[in-house]
């Protein structure tokens, strides 16, 4: 069924249709109860593929969408070329923890009838916000997912 937050008063809406919501626009499934070392695991199961592709895996990361894929590398400071296993435990536990944080800020974002575009920092814009360089922008291989990322900060 169809759902507008900005078509109803907040106080109608419950915090499970919100988040049901939140699933289907976004991809962002409730990861509240997660097991960090299990995801871990399965990760590193994946050592082959790059991160920025293993992100959008619905089997390991039970729904992150495309926007949140973008945020989490840019604030984790990682290329979404990079391989899994490529990656040290101190990256591998920055992409855990921005998914997290990230996931309940774009829920909170929602609950309180805002939008989530002022939290975005590389999807659909042009420059950087931490050195300004512009912005690359391409479909990855090979999920053809709109990314965008800045060579500077994201190593
Ligand atoms: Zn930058």
């Amino acid at each position: 069924m169809p759902f507008c937050i900005y078509n109803a008063p907040i106080i109608e809406i419950g915090k499970k249709d919100v988040e049901k919501m939140l699933l289907n626009e976004y991809g962002i499934d409730a990861l509240f109860n997660w097991n960090e070392e299990k995801l871990i695991e399965l990760i590193r199961q994946n050592g082959e593929r790059k991160i920025g592709d293993l992100l959008l895996d619905q089997h390991i990361f039970a729904g992150i969408g495309n926007i949140l894929r973008n945020e989490i590398l840019f604030r984790a400071r990682i290329n979404p070329e990079r391989k899994v296993n490529e990656l040290n435990e101190n990256e591998m536990k920055a992409i855990i923890q921005h998914t997290k944080e990230l996931s309940h800020a774009f829920l909170k974002a929602k609950l309180d009838g805002r939008g989530i575009k002022n939290m975005l920092m590389v999807y659909n814009r042009k420059f950087c916000p931490i050195c300004k360089t512009k912005l690359k922008f391409y479909r990855q291989e090979p999920n053809k997912r709109k990314t965008f990322y800045c060579e500077n900060c994201q190593k």
